[in-house]
């Protein structure tokens, strides 16, 4: 008896408990910002891409739900748009993320001996406008990563993620072709959505993962792998999607003419290929290959995680045993690889924007606007420079029903930007605020964050040395 009243206490104090957390979630839940932008310019970056000027934009339940309507709900917050111009966010399709990591060979149940605080990660992310992120080198921690956005833990980007594949014996690899589509298979059951093929696979394997993820509804980027140099034609087959650097086109040659760059348009063209040229790539690495001042100099250098920074100043591949040759061979690759850009756009190749952020030298969030700049020296207008951020990156995602313009029942991820980029494309740098999924962080927030994630950085300098990661 006294048994079963212990148990009645027990279960009315669980549940009334679990009520009580229940509601505080229903709570949390009906706690949406709702807001109305005023007097702003628009730039949808729709296919006619007709500026809206001086328009009325109303963000309600993380959606666009109306442009210059009659009807304006109440209850709004109100943001003032006057001479400022909003742009769908930013899609940055090439990141390397950094996440909890294993640094040192352990017991098996410590896993990860690194950890990172995620919201100072992101913050890169946000303050340059960026809400999604194609993460092509995906593993497990990636997948918490995006989950603490999802659950609100942390704002930052959307993040697609990529399993990448392999030949050789480091990493996930794969030598056979049935190695390659059970490695398809699953990568599709453990949940990522896309195939990155990488340099060292055999011709076979390649063709087996490209048609096996064709099978499984995974669409395909990455690399050429190097035994194709010679027959690049032979690499494109159906479904592979997309070409993730211009290097890799570089590295299928030794001429570096316009003749072959014209030659390679036509192949990609021909197969349905994009590219992402990632012009800042290589002109980042021809900066380092110079001095490592340049990374040392950047003015985002001190947002870096510590250990990052340790790591792009001890231990830079760019920099280590460089020449004068070696500069003046990355510095031809820089110049073929905008004869490359220019080529693929008179084909028609879609061409959308990424950075290979998180290799030395190249800064989450802030790169993206040193590739649209590329982009458009290397002869892009500033209109198709912002479309390879925008719209073009969410239909190669398929996601452009959601992202990619601003329209009516998208949701709300956009850049308010206080200059017109369509004027000069440097103005995407320029930002006023940023709506992530509905939410909106303004300038002020982002400087105020900034500045204690340099801080902290600062102090937290000496923890961290590349050399001794193995002992943390
Ligand atoms: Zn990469």
């Amino acid at each position: 008896m006294q048994y079963l009243v212990l148990l009645i206490l027990f279960v009315l104090i669980s549940f009334n408990s679990n009520a009580q957390s229940n509601s505080q979630i229903e709570n949390k839940r009906l706690v949406h910002n709702d807001y109305v932008i005023k007097n702003v310019n628009i730039i949808p970056m729709t296919e006619d891409n007709v500026v809206i000027k001086n328009a009325t934009i109303v963000i309600k339940d993380k959606k666009i739900l109306s442009i210059n309507s009659d009807s304006i709900p109440t209850d709004l917050k109100i943001i003032d748009g006057t001479d400022k111009w909003l742009i769908p966010g930013l899609i940055d399709m090439h990141v390397h993320n950094l996440a909890d990591v294993r640094m040192s060979s352990n017991y098996p149940t410590k896993g990860a001996t690194l950890f990172m605080d995620n919201q100072d990660f992101m913050l890169l992310y946000v303050a340059n406008g960026v809400t999604t992120a194609f993460e092509l080198s995906a593993r497990v921690e990636h997948f918490g990563q995006r989950n603490e956005i999802i659950n609100g833990k942390v704002f930052g980007p959307r993040i697609a993620l990529a399993f990448l594949v392999d030949g050789g014996s480091s990493g996930n690899s794969a030598n056979t072709p049935s190695d390659g589509r059970q490695t398809v298979r699953i990568a599709k059951q453990q949940g990522y959505e896309f195939i990155k093929v990488y340099s060292n696979l055999n011709a076979e394997t390649y063709k087996a993962i490209i048609d096996e993820a064709r099978i499984q509804n995974m669409k395909v980027i990455g690399h050429i792998p190097t035994v194709f140099k010679g027959s690049t034609k032979d690499a494109f087959v159906p479904h592979f999607g997309m070409v993730a650097h211009a290097e890799e086109f570089s590295s299928q040659t030794d001429k570096y003419t316009n003749d072959v760059a014209k030659e390679f348009a036509k192949i990609a063209k021909d197969n349905g290929t994009w590219l992402m040229p990632n012009l800042s790539n290589l002109v980042y690495i021809a900066k380092q290959a110079r001095s490592l001042d340049s990374v040392r100099n950047l003015p985002s250098f001190k947002y870096v995680h510590p250990l990052m920074q340790s790591k792009w100043i001890v231990s830079n591949q760019y920099n280590k045993g460089t020449s004068p040759k070696r500069v003046a061979y990355f510095d031809s690759l820089v110049d073929f690889h905008i004869s490359l850009v220019k080529e693929f756009k008179k084909a028609g190749v879609p061409m959308v924007a990424g950075t290979d952020s998180g290799t030395s030298g190249i800064v989450w969030g802030f790169a993206l606007h040193d590739e649209l700049k590329l982009l458009v020296d290397a002869g892009l207008t500033n209109s198709e420079a912002l479309i390879s951020a925008t719209r073009l990156p969410a239909k190669w995602l398929e996601i452009d029903d959601k992202i990619g313009t601003v329209e009516i029942g998208k949701f709300a991820d956009l850049v308010l930007l206080d200059k017109n980029p369509l004027k000069n494309i440097n103005n995407t740098r320029k930002i006023a605020g940023v709506f992530l999924n509905g939410k909106w962080i303004e300038k002020e927030k982002i400087n105020q964050m900034f500045s204690e994630l340099a801080k902290k950085n600062d102090l937290n300098k000496n923890n961290y040395d590349w050399n001794k990661r193995g002992e943390y």
